[in-house]
């Protein structure tokens, strides 16, 4: 039932992570595919790898978001499916963080979304419709500790998405939220690094959940795939959890 023959991809944070196991399984499922990251060696790798076309972008730049989607116009004619799913952590309270970190968190998070996507509906409204899949959080849905900027932006995804699916819904587009839990990652290891403790110690405790383990890239990968497939045709504006029963 989750095919996505022909549909044309944009993955941000496509290189590395959630974004990669998802732009993989898009491309096995019959997706083109443009990763579009920040980290151009990884990004260049992971194109190569699965047949896909990557551009450097950094998406908090409007001018970079503009590009990569005049590359994907010029390369595959359009946009069906948009998985905004770059994203970064400050582990830090608001006494604590810097108001340029603050920003930064604001504008990879959240700001591309907005423009990404400001960018590509109009597109996909021409073409009858499309799929737009956010990446959230767990702290999307409740709050998380030293991590204030992370779930204040989390939090704006969430409802961004669902505002954005009662907009567009009316122009066949989709749009959908992921919250994954703890996820087996770079930024599971950074967040670690970030607040000094073990990246061991710090996976074990997250596995600390009723399905008793912390999420792999392919299991957030396979829900997206879904929500970006017809075989989701009638879900619009959901916030989906995918961690084992963490938020629950
Ligand atoms: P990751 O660090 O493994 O991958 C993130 C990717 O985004 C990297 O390839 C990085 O280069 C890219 N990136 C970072 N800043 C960018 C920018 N400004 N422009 C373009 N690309 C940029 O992390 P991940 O765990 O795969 O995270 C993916 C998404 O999942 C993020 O939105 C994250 O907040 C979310 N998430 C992750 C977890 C987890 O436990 N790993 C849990 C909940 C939500």
């Amino acid at each position: 039932m989750i095919d996505l023959t022909g549909r044309r991809a944009i993955v941000t944070g496509g290189a590395a992570g959630i974004g990669r196991a998802t732009a993989t399984l898009f491309a096995e499922l019959g997706a083109q595919v443009v990763i579009a990251d920040l980290d151009a060696e990884q990004g260049e790798h992971t194109a190569k790898e699965i047949g896909a076309t990557f551009i450097r972008c950094d998406v908090a730049s409007r001018a970079d978001c503009e590009a990569v989607v005049a590359a994907a116009v010029e390369l595959h004619g359009g946009v069906d499916v948009l998985f905004n799913n770059a994203g970064i952590i400050r582990r830090s309270t608001v006494c604590e963080i810097t108001d340029a970190d603050w920003d930064l968190v604001m504008a990879v998070n959240v700001r591309s979304v907005m423009v990404l996507s400001g960018l590509v509906i109009p597109l996909m409204a021409a073409n009858g419709g499309g799929s737009i899949v956010n990446t959230g959080s767990g702290w999307g849905i409740k709050g998380g500790e030293r991590a204030a900027s992370y779930c204040a932006s989390k939090g704006a995804v969430v409802n961004l998405t669902r505002a954005m699916a009662i907009d567009h819904g009316p122009q066949g587009i989709r749009v959908n939220c992921v919250c994954p839990g703890d996820t087996a990652t770079g930024m599971l290891a950074e967040e670690a690094r970030q607040l000094g403790a073990s990246v061991d110690s710090f996976y074990s405790d997250a596995a600390d959940r009723p399905l008793g383990r912390i999420g792999q890239p392919l299991d957030i990968a396979r829900t997206v795939a879904f929500l970006a497939s017809e075989a989701a045709a009638f879900v619009s504006g959901a916030v989906l959890a995918v961690d084992g029963a963490g938020t629950a």
